[in-house]
């Protein structure tokens, strides 16, 4: 998958505004029990958020790599803002490269 049509699906994801099915509201629970005690704070996630985005733009599974940066971009719209317009800097750049 190339790093464009990655960020297309993506893109499709963070589009469709689905209620969430119980097994997807399940997963986020697990997530939530296990990184309770270490919660990320905004000022965490805008550090590395730029390495977040790179990792997501080179195909890498970063809901695994970085499920804590994952988990608080879906909870901070503050965040998810900062997180889209650095997606939209690095495809660009990423664009003149392919
Ligand atoms: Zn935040």
């Amino acid at each position: 998958m190339s790093a464009r049509n990655f960020i297309q699906s993506i893109r499709d994801n963070f589009k469709r505004k689905e209620p969430l099915s119980d097994e997807v509201v399940e997963g986020f629970l697990r997530v939530l029990e296990k990184v309770r005690t270490e919660d990320v704070t905004c000022e965490e996630v805008f550090t590395q958020l730029d390495e977040y985005v790179e990792k997501e733009v080179d195909g890498k599974d970063t809901s695994r790599l970085m499920p804590l940066l994952r988990e608080h971009l879906d909870m901070c719209s503050d965040c998810f803002d900062e997180y889209k317009a650095l997606l939209k800097v690095i495809e660009k750049s990423s664009e003149k490269k392919l």
